[in-house]
């Protein structure tokens, strides 16, 4: 089955750089995909990469185009000549992690390739430098939010009209019509609303915008910190990649120069210096 995109694209993009083949564009009104280039991914990844990045899955296989892994992988070996697809190649076939394994599967395969490769990279580094493998890893910090008080527990200073001098007084004595005297003269005041009222609303708004306040803290950080995270894995996905290539054409150049150099003493065909041998 070609993988086909269906009218809940949000136009959103992320899908085009992801696919090996160049498959993905946009069309007249959403992104389409060319099942003429459409590999499923069969010879670079084992998962659809455009439904594995996909924010509301709307990747998916197209009942209508049912295709077998052997026509997939011709069709990677026809696109990409100059790379080597062998015979172990990466299909979402072989390791049954295709759309049976479910959305969860999908989404998390990018971060697993990526870890997984990382470490084989790692690995073979210290394969052929002898040093330890090391994977940093990364700690959120936490944030240690403070805690309002109790809201009956607040002191309000207080100055006497009469001798000026100030005391304090616990909020709960500033109810309307309360008689507070004061300690130094024994003048006494009495609390009249407006002055019930503007404590009142100091407080509650305070407390509600405190709520508020950290409420969105906390959500705006857990969304960097899913979107961070997830463009690492894609990073780690992408250099992963990069490297299979690398190494792959390493083996493809040293293999050229084995082949093609001429060794002292090896043996030269009569003629061919001349052209007609
Ligand atoms: S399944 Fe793979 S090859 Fe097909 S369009 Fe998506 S990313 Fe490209
Ligand atoms: S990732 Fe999904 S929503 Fe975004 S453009 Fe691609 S198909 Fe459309």
């Amino acid at each position: 089955m070609a993988t086909m995109i269906t009218n809940d694209c949000i136009n959103c993009g992320a899908c085009e750089p992801e696919c090996p083949n160049n498959a993905i564009s946009q069309g007249e009104t959403i992104f389409v995909i060319d099942p003429m280039l459409c590999t499923e991914c069969v010879g670079f990844h084992d998962y659809e990469a455009c439904a594995a990045v996909c924010p509301v899955d709307c990747c998916v296989t197209d009942p209508h185009n049912i295709e077998t892994e052997d026509a997939l992988v011709a069709r990677a070996r026809a696109l990409h000549p100059e790379t080597q697809i062998g015979d172990n190649f990466e299909s979402r076939f072989r390791k049954g992690q295709g759309k049976a394994a479910g959305a969860i599967a999908q989404k998390q395969a990018p971060a697993q390739a990526a870890s997984a490769g990382a470490n084989e990279v790692m690995d073979r580094v210290a394969s052929a430098t002898g040093a330890a493998p090391q994977m940093s890893g990364y700690a959120e910090p936490q944030v240690n939010f403070l805690s309002l008080p109790e809201i009956d527990s607040w002191e309000i200073p207080i100055r006497c009209f009469k001798c000026h001098q100030t005391h304090v007084e616990s909020v709960r004595n500033f109810m309307i019509g309360n008689v507070i005297f004061c300690p130094h003269c024994n003048k006494s005041m009495v609390v009249r609303d407006n002055l019930n009222y503007h404590i009142r609303a100091l407080l509650k708004d305070s407390y509600e915008r405190w709520g508020k306040e950290q409420n969105a803290f906390s959500s705006q950080r857990e969304t960097e910190l899913a979107q961070f995270m997830e463009h690492r894995a894609k990073e780690a996905q992408a250099f992963e990649t990069h490297q299979r290539r690398e190494l792959q054409r390493i083996g493809q150049q040293l293999e050229t120069l084995g082949e093609t150099y001429d060794a002292p003493g090896k043996p030269i065909k009569k003629g061919s210096r001349f052209g007609w041998g």
